[in-house]
């Protein structure tokens, strides 16, 4: 097997802007040839949201893995950051800026809008997804859904917007998490009966995996739901992937379930459901379910579209001139936030403070200098604190 079977880009050529639109290199030679560059000031902003009028802004340790040594200043939020497309005043808020020649850095544009988009999108909507489903448990199943190259980034961004677990190793590994996942339907196919493999898989597998038996592969979900009870001293919990051809009122199903569980003792006994869930089902069956196996919604989320602009650049006489295409803002801009309501304001780039008119809160600056002279001036965040960090903004979101 050659080392291109899988027709990836490889780390090194990404960082070699290899994987970039074709016209930024021509741009370059234009510029070179011609003896054309100017000191730049750029914002990357996003011009949609789909299905959300917030976002999670994610991507910015590749960013400046992509940019680090350049020449340049580079500001971002703080990874997890949660933002709005625009402001009040119906400007664009600029989550990137990157202060230096543009011949610098131009031709990188392409790989940085691809970090951020894609991750952004996928931790946008597992946050939404942890909020829906308030405290229940949510899990990410979709590394099957998405090439198996970027499954490691699908669990990361799942994993920082709120999932409670991956079932994919390598990205829990990344993670420094353990794995988390149940039984596949070919465990109980293979063995010809459910009640043989629940028992074997509970024979072989460590005590501290909880046992959580799939119960839709023969029969109803309801019968296989106490024959799991009673057949595992210590079952954790019953997982319906009920196929959509047979779900019939799927909450109605649920219900018995518990109902019939209860009736019985096992009201310990917890009720997980899967399969092609989306946001809206979570917040169907929230009130019903102990949990969530959530997998295409979030490794197949749409991305969130971001813009990279030049907004100024020094001119003939050394002082910063205001620049932008039809439809975009001009000028150097900053962007302040409400600590409290998450309310953002753009302001012009030297005013670094505000009020909040909402709640009289003051503002703060959110965008952060990342590189100097392409050098890094911040340690990275660890995986818990930003996901800490998002967790804290969306229940502020939610009063
Ligand atoms: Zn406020």
């Amino acid at each position: 097997m050659d080392d291109n079977s899988f027709f990836l880009a490889t780390e090194t050529e990404i960082k070699k802007a290899k994987t970039t639109d074709v016209y930024f290199l021509r741009t370059e030679k234009v510029l070179k040839k011609e003896k054309k560059d100017h000191k730049v000031f750029i914002e990357v902003t996003a011009s949609s949201i789909k299905g959300s009028d917030w976002g999670i802004f994610a991507g910015v340790e590749d960013v400046l893995d992509l940019l680090i040594g350049l020449d340049i200043d580079v500001y971002t939020m703080p990874e997890g950051s949660l933002f709005q497309k625009e402001d009040e005043n119906g400007v664009k808020v600029p989550t990137i800026v990157i202060v230096g020649n543009y011949l610098n850095f131009g031709r990188f544009e392409t790989p940085l809008l691809g970090f951020i988009c894609s991750k952004s999108g996928m931790v946008t909507k597992t946050a939404r997804i942890r909020l829906a489903a308030k405290n229940k448990s949510v899990l990410s199943f979709g590394a099957r859904r998405a090439h198996p190259a970027i499954t490691p980034v699908v669990s990361y961004c799942a994993y920082i917007g709120g999932c409670d677990g991956v079932s994919c190793i390598l990205g829990a590994e990344k993670l420094g998490i353990s794995p988390t996942g149940t039984i596949p339907h070919s465990l109980i196919i293979l063995f010809q009966d459910q009640v043989t493999a629940w028992k074997a898989f509970d024979t072989h597998i460590p005590k501290q995996v909880p046992r959580i038996a799939l119960i839709d592969t023969y029969y109803d979900e309801k019968i296989e739901a106490i024959m799991a009870a009673k057949a595992i001293p210590d079952l954790s919990g019953v997982r319906l992937d009920t196929p959509s051809s047979r779900r019939g009122n799927f909450k109605s199903i649920i219900q018995e379930v518990r109902w019939e569980l209860d009736h019985r003792g096992y009201n310990n006994v917890k009720i997980f459901i899967s399969g092609g869930l989306g946001e809206e089902d979570v917040h169907e069956y929230v009130d019903i379910v102990d949990g969530f196996g959530i997998g295409s919604e979030i490794s197949a989320a749409p991305p969130i579209d971001f813009a990279l602009d030049i907004v100024a650049l020094i001119g003939e006489n050394e002082d910063w001139k205001p620049v932008a295409k039809r439809g975009k803002f001009s000028g150097r801009k900053n962007v302040l936030r409400c600590e409290k309501c998450l309310k953002i304001e753009v302001t012009a780039w030297n005013i670094k403070e505000g009020l909040c008119e909402k709640c009289n809160n003051p503002l703060k600056p959110i965008l952060v200098k990342q590189l100097e002279n392409g050098k890094r001036i911040h340690e990275k965040r660890s995986i818990e604190e930003i996901r800490q960090y998002i967790q804290t903004q969306i229940k502020q979101i939610r009063k």
